[in-house]
């Protein structure tokens, strides 16, 4: 009530001063108290027209809606005038830090991994993620509002969506054909729903190939012991010359190696997955690789074929020995393998001009059509199953040199022609790669 007697006090002043010089202005005309009772009146018509304009004023005020600088009066209408002003106040922090949680929501929303998608009552568009938009096909901001089912037409989704029933998630191929997508609902408020959409095209691709991978192992390892088997059977159950023993035992013999060298490709990759990346200061000369590695492949050739092997360049790799063996003997071993009679073999080392080096093994071998060169590198991908286990091929070898190239940082890059030959090449980045006599050009320098 503070407000109230300086009020009342301000409407007294007015009336007895307007009554005062009413009762001057009477007195004058000849009657002082009339003129008293009308200067009092219009005193407190003044007080109370001051009143009507500060009224007006903050009316004026509200009305254009501003939370800040309310029409500084004292009395009645300043403090009714500050009390709303410090309500509006109030509310528009509120509001400010309701905004701010709801942005920091939905950024946190933004950042999931998984689309996230709002409907509303009517399966209309409310809100959705990026993620969301890319895995279905929608654009974030004109999207909103309409009919989703429209946009998003792939019949097992609509179907879905209209089941109600969304214990289980639904997959369907994405809006480009090129994804699968799993995609699940939740319901939330008043009929609102929430569609939370996973690409699951990766984890199906990698579910199959180990299906494949495991039918293929399978495969490899059944088809020996069905022979192994069968000879066993024989040998047990007929009489055989001597003869005819040595020839079966030597071909048993070719079975289990054959197995034998399919279960140490498999440990190979295995070890090559579960393995630590080779360290890059470790160096490795390739003058001592290649020495092996040319004994074993003239061993394998048997004279069968031309050799040229660099003059051994004095170089040094950074990595693991077994790998970088396995890898260069891989390739030599297919030039030699996949080269018929008379064919010749070059193995040539250089180093690029960006410090990295290459290792190139060039065959005029029987080539492979271009189709097949992307896949090359596929577990048991063989673009001859026939030839290749005739030579004692896993399928797994250009696997196991991939695998190795990735873990060295660099790559296994091919070119071939059918018919003409075909030109395997290893490239090591700078950092792997030093000359022996101005060491260490690229010493330490990690991959
Ligand atoms: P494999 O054990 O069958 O040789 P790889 O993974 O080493 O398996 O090679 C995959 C396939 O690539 C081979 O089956 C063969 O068809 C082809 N290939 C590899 N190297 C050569 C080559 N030098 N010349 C022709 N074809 C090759």
């Amino acid at each position: 009530m503070n407000w109230f007697l300086p009020r009342w006090l301000l409407t007294l002043v007015a009336s007895l001063l307007g009554g005062a010089a009413g009762h001057l202005m009477g007195r004058w005309l000849g009657a002082p108290l009339a003129g008293a009772a009308v200067g009092s009146g219009l005193g407190i018509g003044a007080a109370v027209l001051v009143d009507v304009l500060r009224g007006h004023r903050l009316m004026r005020w509200l009305r254009d809606g501003h939370p800040v600088n309310a029409p500084r009066d004292a009395g009645l209408w300043g403090e009714f005038a500050y009390r709303i002003e410090r309500a509006l106040r109030l509310r528009e922090q509120q509001l400010e830090r309701e905004r701010e949680r709801l942005s920091q929501f939905l950024s946190a929303i933004e950042a999931s991994p998984n689309g996230v998608l709002l409907l509303d009552a009517g399966d209309q568009i409310e809100w959705c993620n990026a993620v969301a938009a890319d895995h279905l096909g929608l654009d974030a901001r004109r999207d909103l509002g309409q009919p989703v089912t429209n946009l998003l037409r792939s019949p097992a989704f609509v179907a879905y969506l209209q089941s109600g029933d969304w214990q289980q998630p639904v997959s369907f191929t994405g809006p480009g054909h090129a994804s699968t997508l799993s995609v699940l609902i939740r319901r939330y408020g008043e009929g609102h729903k929430l569609v939370i959409s996973q690409d699951v095209t990766e984890r199906l691709r990698t579910e199959a190939m180990r299906r494949d991978f495991v039918a293929n192992v399978s495969h490899e390892i059944r088809t020996p012991l069905t022979v192994l088997a069968g000879f066993i059977e024989t040998m047990s159950s007929l009489r055989l010359t001597e003869v005819e023993r040595q020839r079966m035992l030597t071909l048993m013999a070719q079975q289990t190696d054959r197995m034998q060298v399919l279960v140490s490709d498999l440990l190979t990759l295995a070890q090559l997955e579960g393995s630590p990346r080779p360290p890059a200061d470790r160096w490795v000369p390739l003058k001592g690789l290649l020495q092996r590695v040319e004994g074993d492949a003239r061993t394998l050739s048997a004279g069968r074929h031309v050799f040229e092997f660099p003059h051994p360049p004095d170089v040094e790799l950074a990595g693991t020995e077994a790998e970088l063996l396995s890898a260069i003997a891989n390739l030599v071993t297919n030039a030699v393998r996949y080269t018929p009679e008379g064919g010749r073999i070059d193995v040539g080392w250089r180093l690029r001009p960006d410090g990295g080096g290459e290792l190139e093994v060039r065959d005029t071998g029987i080539g492979i059509a271009r189709e097949h060169l992307s896949r090359l590198t596929e577990r048991f991908y063989r673009v001859d199953g026939s030839r290749s286990r005739e030579t004692g091929g896993t399928g797994l070898g250009l696997a196991i040199v991939k695998h190795v190239m990735q873990r060295h940082g660099g790559e296994l890059e091919v070119e071939s022609e059918p018919g003409k030959g075909s030109r395997f090449r290893l490239v090591w980045p700078a950092g792997r790669v030093r000359s022996v006599q101005s060491q260490p050009l690229n010493a330490g320098v990690a991959a």
